[in-house]
């Protein structure tokens, strides 16, 4: 078994560093589990990134810009791991999301192990994100980088994942969350100037028809039904995040 913890893919997320550092304390053999800093330089300098987003560059370039050299210096690393779990944090109030970008029987496995709250299916980034080189690859993105609860869970769900995994003894313990799942289809894109109205939510249904923005004289009205995922007027630069379907899971 040949995992890798890999933190600081965005150099401004520092909830990693946590993260491994009591992952570390398990002391599981170093044959077995892997830290990696994925974006060094930006973290040196508390980045997300330095040229562009290392969590859209992947397979990578030999003779790209910075990210495009990591991802592909990276990107054989990652493929030959067993399991690559990566570690982000979000701004907008995710609460407990897994992101995978495949889901075929041994990443749905890990999943059920873990029980997180939300499970993302990004079909927008299956070809580009650090996890998408990964046999099983997970993100996790639990909260903000300084909520201590956040960290807690996470700790706490890679244990789980490490017992399933059996490179660590007993069973997981019992949890009663109900998985949620959901297709991450497309962006939402952020007008120059717009907001989103008070009551959009993540997870929390937009239906056809509903205005969700405004700047004040234009409104943006839903063109479909869908779950606001990752969503948040600050989170990235030009869109408020992503549209989500919910899927059923067997
Ligand atoms: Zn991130």
């Amino acid at each position: 078994m040949n995992i890798i913890l890999n933190i600081l893919t965005h150099g401004d997320e520092r909830i990693g560093l946590k993260v491994a550092s009591e992952i570390e304390k398990l002391h599981i053999e170093k044959d077995i589990l892997t830290v990696t800093i994925a974006n060094e330089k930006a973290s040196q300098l508390r980045k997300r990134f330095v040229d562009q987003d290392l969590n859209q560059s992947f397979p990578g370039k030999k003779d790209g810009n910075y990210e495009e050299r990591r991802a592909y210096a990276l990107s054989p690393m990652i493929q030959e791991a067993d399991v690559v779990i990566d570690i982000h944090s979000t701004k907008s109030e995710l609460k407990d999301a897994v992101i995978v970008t495949k889901l075929d029987t041994a990443t749905k496995k890990c999943i059920e192990a873990i029980q997180p709250k939300h499970v993302l299916v990004m079909h927008i980034s299956k070809n580009t994100a650090l996890i998408s080189q990964a046999n099983i690859g997970l993100a996790f993105e639990y909260g903000k980088d300084d909520n201590p609860v956040a960290l807690e869970n996470i700790v706490g769900d890679i244990k789980r994942l490490f017992q399933h995994l059996g490179v660590m003894k007993g069973c997981p313990p019992k949890k009663n969350t109900v998985t949620e799942y959901f297709d991450i289809v497309s962006e939402v894109v952020k007008p120059k100037g717009h907001a989103l109205l008070k009551h959009i939510k993540n997870y929390t249904i937009v239906r056809k028809g509903e205005v969700f923005a405004t700047n004040g004289e234009r409104e943006l009205v839903a063109e479909e039904d869908f779950y606001p995922i990752l969503f948040g007027n600050k989170n990235y630069k030009d869109i408020f995040g992503f549209k989500g379907k919910k899927v059923k899971v067997r």
